[in-house]
């Protein structure tokens, strides 16, 4: 699940004809390597499951230790270590952003999948299961539709049944359906992720609000400021953008 890699370039180094490790990429030979993660999980959520490639800085969050840390568990016969620390990253939620490649080599088609920016479940957004479909199908360029149509069929049928659902809102309340999302302090960890949501929800006909309150607001405030919205009839639907700032937990 990890390959020995160059301190310098992180390319996959091979052991020199003469002392230490050769790298392709530096032409050089170093002393030593470092290990870096690369390896399969399957991932499930309501849609389906599905296999994705994990490289490095994903499997470190997942795993919750570096590759070499892993290694000398298992190297030092810790195996019940090692064990537990695999067993650590299963049954975890994790939000990620799945990218999709189709390449071909040798006239060989292939569909590479891998699971990028992978954020703990503490920073994962508290949703209902709808918006979390839509949430984990923010990061397309494609529409909404065609994402959900290439990563499941079944996706697919709840979108169309959402954009019917909020179409007959529109037509009972003679008004959309509006979602309220609420970022307390420096939303530039989100912010890209903030627009993808707008015109996700701009695309299926729900109204999307953004309410963004200062950094050091008083957990009270925060309070008051969701239960308003929670009172406002013209908001069906209120997400609160986790982590929250020490002040306002
Ligand atoms: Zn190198």
């Amino acid at each position: 699940m990890s390959y020995r890699a160059c301190k310098t370039c992180n390319k996959k180094v091979t052991e020199s004809t003469g002392k230490g490790y050769w790298c392709a990429r530096c032409q050089k030979d170093e002393e030593s390597f470092t290990l870096r993660y690369v390896f399969s999980t399957k991932f499930s959520d309501a849609t389906g499951e599905a296999w994705f490639s994990i490289f490095h800085e994903q499997a470190e969050i997942l795993l919750g230790c570096s590759a070499d840390e892993l290694a000398k568990m298992k190297s030092q016969e810790e195996t019940t270590n090692f064990l537990c620390q695999l067993k650590k990253a299963k049954w975890v939620s994790f939000l990620f952003r799945i990218c999709v490649a189709r390449t071909e080599y040798k006239n060989v088609k292939r569909q590479n999948s891998a699971a990028n920016n992978c954020a703990t479940s503490q920073h994962l957004i508290e949703t209902s299961g709808e918006q979390q479909l839509l949430k984990c199908l923010c990061n397309s360029s494609k529409t909404l539709t065609e994402m959900a149509t290439q990563v499941d069929r079944n996706a697919a049928t709840r979108i169309s049944q959402m954009i019917a659902n909020v179409r007959s809102f529109n037509q009972t309340h003679g008004k959309p359906p509006a979602l309220a999302l609420v970022t307390v302090g420096n939303k530039k960890w989100f912010e890209s992720y903030i627009s993808l949501l707008k015109n996700r929800c701009t695309e299926v006909g729900i109204r999307f609000l953004h309410v963004e309150l200062a950094g050091e607001v008083p957990k009270a405030q925060c309070v008051a400021r969701v239960r308003d919205l929670n009172q406002d009839p013209d908001i069906q639907d209120i997400s609160v953008q986790l982590p929250l700032p020490d002040t306002a937990k």
